[in-house]
Order: C-alpha cells, then sequence, then structure tokens
C-alpha cells in the first residue's frame, strides 16, 4: 500500500514516559485521515515521528513504500505544518510561498505570474492571489494559516503533516478554513495526517479517524463508525457534544428478555437485542439522542432534572435518578422536539426517562472493550 504505512510504532522518552506505544496504522494515498486524542495522547509525537523530528524507539515507518529509518527530516518529503505558525516576517507571502520549493532564487518573477507558476498555483488553490505583495504581520489568522499551508503544499511532498492547523482561528474563519483544507486536500490527493483535539472537528473532516488514548490507538475507523460503533468506552465518550451516557449494572438474561438493573432505571430489553452480552456486571452506553424523558410527572420513581444546557437548536436536560443518595454525574439526554417549543424544564422537574432498546452499546466493566452483539454486529 502507498502512502503511510507505520507498525509497531513506540516512543518512550528518557523520564521512561511513554508517548505511544505499539501503533499500526495506515494512511492511502489521497486519504485524509484524523488523529484525534486529549491533551498528551501522543498526537504531536507522531507527527514528529513521521517527519523525522524524532527517532522512535520501536517500529518502522514507510512512505510512498520506503522505510524512513536513518532519513533524514528534510530528505523526507512529509511537510509539517505545526499548531504555530512558521512564517517568516521580513519575507512577503509569495517569498513565503516560494521558500522551500527548488528554484527559490525565481520567486521574484514568480510574484506577477498570475497563476502560470508554482507560487501562482498554490496561491489561485488557496484563494490568497490578492495577498502575495503583503508581509505576515499584514495578514489576518485565517489568512496567515492560509499561506503556512500554501507554503507546505508548494513543496509538492509526498505527505501533509498538519498539526492543529486551525487552532489559533475560531467560530466561521474555522469552519471556512476547515471546508478548504478539505477540498485542497482532495484535489491534491496527498495522504494527509491532520491532528486535532477536537472531536467535531474529526468527525466533521476525516475520511477516516484514529484514536489515540495515552499512547495507544483506541479506534480506527469513519466518522459514522466511531461515533455509531464505539471499539470502547473511551471513544464512546470522548465523540459527541455530550458524550455518551455510560452506566455501570447487572445485565440479567430471562428467557426472551433480558434485564439492565441500574440505579434508577431496569429496561427489558428483547433477547435478540442481547445476543452474546454477559450476565452480570456491564457498562450501559446511550447517546442523548438515543432516550427521551415523557412530559413532567410527579412520580417519586421518575428522574430529576438538574440543569439544562442549550446548544443551538437542541436542549441537552441533564438528569439525576430518582432518590439521590448522593450527587452523582448526571445521564442527559436530548430535548424531543415534540416539546421543543416549551422552555427547557426547571431544575427540580421530575420526568419518566425512556431509552431506545434497540440503540443501547455494551461495554465490558473491566477492561471498557465493547461488547458487540451477536447477529447484529459481529
Ligand atoms: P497536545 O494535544 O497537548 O499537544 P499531544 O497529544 O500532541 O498533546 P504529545 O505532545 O505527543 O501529546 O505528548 C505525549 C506525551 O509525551 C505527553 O505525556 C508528554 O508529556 C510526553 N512528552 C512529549 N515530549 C516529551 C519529551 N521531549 N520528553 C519527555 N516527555 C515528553
Amino acid at each position: 500500500m502507498a502512502g503511510i504505512e507505520i507498525r509497531g510504532l513506540s516512543k518512550f522518552f528518557r523520564d521512561g514516559s511513554r508517548a505511544l506505544e505499539g501503533v499500526d496504522l495506515d494512511v492511502g494515498d489521497g486519504e485524509l485521515l484524523v488523529l484525534v486524542g486529549p491533551s498528551g495522547s501522543g498526537k504531536t509525537t507522531l507527527l514528529r515521528l513521521i517527519a523525522g523530528l524524532d527517532q522512535p524507539t520501536a517500529g518502522t515507518i514507510r512512505l510512498s513504500g520506503s522505510d524512513l529509518a536513518g532519513v533524514p527530516p528534510q530528505r523526507r518529503n512529509a511537510a509539517l505544518v505545526f499548531q504555530n505558525l512558521a512564517l517568516y516576517g521580513h519575507l512577503s507571502v509569495a517569498d513565503n510561498l516560494a521558500f522551500g520549493q527548488e528554484n527559490k532564487a525565481e520567486s521574484g518573477t514568480r510574484k506577477g505570474a498570475g497563476g502560470n507558476d508554482r507560487v501562482g498555483q498554490v496561491a489561485e488553490l488557496l484563494g490568497i492571489e490578492h495577498l502575495l505583495e503583503r508581509y505576515p504581520a499584514e495578514l489576518s489568522g485565517g489568512e496567515q494559516q492560509r499561506v503556512a499551508l500554501g507554503r507546505a503544499i508548494g513543496r509538492q511532498p509526498a505527505a501533509l503533516l498538519l498539526d492543529e492547523p486551525l487552532s489559533s482561528l475560531d467560530g466561521p474563519a474555522r469552519r471556512i478554513l476547515r471546508r478548504e483544507v478539505k477540498r485542497v486536500q482532495r484535489q491534491l490527493g496527498m495522504p494527509t495526517i491532520y491532528v486535532t483535539h477536537d472531536q467535531a472537528e474529526a468527525l466533521a473532516l476525516g475520511d477516516r479517524i484514529a484514536v489515540l488514548d495515552r499512547g495507544q490507538l483506541q479506534q480506527v475507523a469513519s466518522p459514522h463508525e466511531v461515533y455509531h460503533r464505539p471499539a470502547s468506552r473511551f471513544v464512546a465518550n470522548f465523540f459527541g457534544a455530550q458524550g455518551m451516557n455510560l452506566i455501570l449494572g447487572q445485565l440479567k438474561h430471562d428467557g426472551g428478555l433480558a434485564t439492565f438493573t441500574s440505579v434508577g432505571m431496569a429496561p427489558q430489553i428483547p433477547a435478540a437485542l442481547m445476543n452474546g452480552v454477559p450476565e452480570g456486571p456491564v457498562v450501559c452506553g446511550f447517546r442523548p439522542e438515543d432516550a427521551e424523558y415523557d412530559y413532567p410527572s410527579s412520580s417519586e420513581s421518575d428522574w430529576v432534572v438538574e440543569s439544562c444546557s442549550m446548544d443551538g437548536d437542541v436542549t441537552y436536560v441533564h438528569l439525576q435518578p430518582p432518590s439521590i443518595v448522593k450527587q452523582s454525574t448526571p445521564i442527559t439526554v436530548r430535548q424531543a422536539t415534540f416539546i421543543q417549543e416549551h422552555r427547557p424544564p426547571p431544575p427540580g422537574t421530575r420526568y419518566p426517562l425512556r431509552l431506545h432498546v434497540n440503540r443501547l452499546h455494551w461495554f465490558d466493566a473491566t477492561s471498557g472493550k465493547r461488547i458487540p452483539v451477536l447477529n447484529l454486529e459481529a
């Protein structure tokens, strides 16, 4: 397979800290792979190893089929764009774009060439033709990011490595440039790893997503798969504006029904939806949109509204179990559309909770790994 091939990659630092452990990862030609994980999970370390700025403790990296062991950074043909911009303040945009290209001395003639040369082509691709004569200090943050990206792709690298390239932007500028990155990457068709700690950005951008936690890959899959079939509790809770609700309880099979018992709930689930999920302690997961709470009630067995948080056209309602022994992590449900026009319920309101039993996820109580439902998933 062309593109980037990583096998058994580990990086331990001298002080004993383990930044990466046993990472296997392929990035196909033309693929945009988003590497996502919390702070300190090893994302930057992985990019630095591919770029040759650090040496691995173990494992191999191949780029376009060639082993990179011992190849110095400047000969690796992998362009790395850091979160902290590194534009040359004393050079114009055109010269920044030309920097690193083979015929840098010709950059003066490139400025006026209006799209007939490499600098012109890159500037056109990124929509910055009108900025070529300016200096970095005369650019907005978004424009600076475009120039940094342009300088990286101008070299026509075999791989593009982007380390939180949009982290200095927010709001509309970030959304627009995110779409631009995707468009430019598609057009160039080079294998690309895009690092972010933002789960929403990963879902929006990636052809596939690689999820890192404490130096280990948890799952590599499409955005649809990581959201709807997370491989572990960690992945389940990492994705989604509110993460997945995860509840420890006891499962018991009884003929055609299984019962999951936990504080404040005991849903009965058809056995066909529970094939292969063992009895005993297990973690049940459900997304806020996979549960509903019904009209207000006054039953002592119903859940209690702790607070609400609005997120655009949906409101999340955070609920505590019916009998609050001690304050626990609330579960979160999305306000159902049929009561959308109503104001968010005040704290203390009681609501019956209803789970969509065909959309539950199951995880091992010890390892945290997904338990696939036989015949449905495995
Ligand atoms: P962030 O999102 O905060 O940038 P990251 O996922 O990119 O984090 P890394 O920068 O790759 O994480 O760091 C991974 C782990 O390796 C961290 O625990 C970090 O403290 C450790 N680490 C990184 N560089 C070194 C170093 N030179 N010496 C010792 N430990 C290091």
